[in-house]
């Protein structure tokens, strides 16, 4: 097999800003050598069977030399594979990768780059920082504060500082009172606008801002971390008018939700979308149970109606359906019954439109509409494809008023002890303010992963239930939710965190 190297644009931080050419090249690659800047969430759109390799660690200035990083690429290319070499920002924007895709040439290694918004302007943006405006900047320099070669900045400062556009800098951080006594001293204004942005892109992105002259003294004032962006220039007084990011509602503020390994959860995109940094607590690991092909299709076919009580079971139902291969039109004979917003959509991917659904989020209220159509119809026999542990009272209400139901366990869902450690450590160290439970067994589940003597780990977070039954559930446990919201779904459960932010902070 030819082997091919794309040196990949992972973009600025934000996950959402890599380019769907970058997105591609990560679904196929079979090697992964990335940085430290790139968000690693992008990684999980890897393939099963990829590897990845880390070159740059946390701790600065302790990267793996180019050399090393280099001969890595050339080693990973050379057995036949794709490789993705997925770098920061833009690959060519001080990224060495103009130095690798030489090294990739001189060896006659297939490559292609795929370029990726850089942070020096989609980093900027994010601030309220437009880097050209036709009555500010029609210019803007960007500039390395670091050389390869230290101190020794092969800058023309007299042009630079002649320049009325907007210059920036990357990597300045460590050099800035240097930067700064050069722009003036060779004609910049000192009162020019200034700003430092650092962690672009990311829920923890941070501006501060002030004048050329008395920029250095902020460093150190606002302790402005790395990766860090400074700009110069008379555009960044529109952040206050233009700075939507850090503007957004829950900007700021640390949300933990339970859920399963499953990523892409609609409550984490909603809080995501508002600002939150969201930290997935992995409680359950949900897995399909397998099912007999003969027996599934016996099952469907002497059954009048099919009831779902949860998205996974209907995304697991249909699942055993693909394995199988067999049509949907097998559903023709029954009614589909539903519940809640979440399930009813789920179902709806599927092209089907349930023809039953319940009034509220519980499953006896489902029980009670399908006992309002027996009554009607006469058919009594109900399939409910469901997890492993879900309980029993769905099919009691049912059996007690004469109808007959065929339990199908499709799923299992098990608390992730494995997981255990990682939890324990993200309630030690991250500073998290709300944390949420959509149902009773989230709460359950974190409480059995993390253990009762732990518990009291949660004390200092605000505890949001989706609603009475949840919050029940937890007060028996002794532990009080600080907010409930008004309707058992997604949507209110953002709002009352939405509300308890614009009261108290
Ligand atoms: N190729 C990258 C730049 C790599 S050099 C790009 O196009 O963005 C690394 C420097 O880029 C950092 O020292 C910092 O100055 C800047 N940088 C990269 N990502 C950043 C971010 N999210 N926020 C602020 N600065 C960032």
């Amino acid at each position: 097999m030819m082997s091919k190297v794309y040196l990949v644009g992972a973009g600025p931080g934000d996950r959402g800003l890599i380019t769907i050419k970058g997105l591609e090249c990560l679904k196929k690659a079979d090697v992964i050598i990335y940085d430290r800047l790139v968000n690693k969430e992008l990684l999980d759109y890897r393939k099963k069977e990829c590897e990845l390799f880390f070159v740059g660690k946390e701790s600065s200035n302790h990267i793996l030399p180019q050399n090393e990083i280099n001969h890595k690429i050339l080693e990973e290319a050379k057995q036949g594979k794709i490789v993705v070499r997925l770098k920061g920002g833009d690959p060519y924007v001080f990224g060495r990768g103009g130095e690798e895709a030489e090294i990739l040439y001189d060896n006659d290694v297939d490559f292609e780059v795929v370029p990726g918004v850089t942070s020096a302007i989609g980093g900027l943006a994010y601030a309220g920082i437009p880097v050209t405006h036709r009555d500010y900047a029609s210019s803007f320099h960007v500039v390395t504060g670091h050389s390869k070669y230290d101190d020794n900045l092969d800058i023309n400062w007299p042009a630079l500082a002649k320049e009325k556009g907007t210059v920036i800098f990357l990597m300045g951080i460590g050099n800035i009172k240097h930067i700064t006594k050069m722009l003036i001293e060779n004609g910049r204004d000192p009162n020019t606008p200034v700003a430092f942005v650092s962690w672009a892109t990311k829920y923890d992105q941070k501006t501060v801002k002030s004048s050329l002259e008395k920029a250095y003294l902020l460093v150190e004032e606002k302790k402005v971390k790395s990766p860090a962006l400074f700009v110069v220039g008379e555009v960044v007084a529109l952040t206050k008018k233009l700075g939507f990011f850090e503007k957004r509602p829950l900007f700021g503020k640390s949300i933990a939700i339970t859920r399963t390994r499953a990523k892409n959860s609609e409550l984490r995109y909603k809080l995501e979308n508002l600002g939150a940094r969201v930290i997935e607590i992995p409680t359950i690991q949900i897995e399909g149970i397998e099912v007999e092909k003969e027996y599934l299709k016996k099952m469907i076919k002497n059954n009048d109606y099919i009831a779902f009580t949860s998205q996974h079971s209907v995304k697991y139902f249909f699942n055993a359906l693909r394995k199988h291969r067999i049509d949907k039109r097998i559903l023709a004979g029954s009614k589909i019954c539903s519940i809640g917003e979440a399930t009813t959509s789920e179902i709806e991917g599927k092209d089907i439109y349930p023809d039953i659904i319940a009034d509220n989020f519980y499953a006896n209220s489902l029980a009670d509409k399908i006992i309002d159509d027996i009554k009607i119809n006469g058919n009594n026999r109900i399939m409910y494809p469901c997890s492993e542990i879900a309980p029993g009272d769905f099919e009691e209400k049912l059996n007690e008023n004469g109808a007959v139901v065929h339990r199908l366990n499709i799923y299992s869902n098990k608390v992730n002890l494995a997981a255990k450690e990682e939890v324990i450590n993200i309630f030690e160290n991250d500073k998290i303010d709300y944390i949420t439970f959509t149902s009773s067994s989230t709460f359950n589940n974190l409480v059995e992963l993390i253990g009762k003597e732990n518990i009291e780990k949660l004390k200092m977070i605000k505890k949001v239930s989706i609603g009475s039954i949840t919050s029940k559930n937890m007060t028996y446990s002794g532990i009080n939710p600080d907010l409930e919201s008004d309707k058992a779904n997604i949507n209110s459960l953002v709002d009352i965190i939405l509300s308890d932010v614009e009261k108290n902070f």
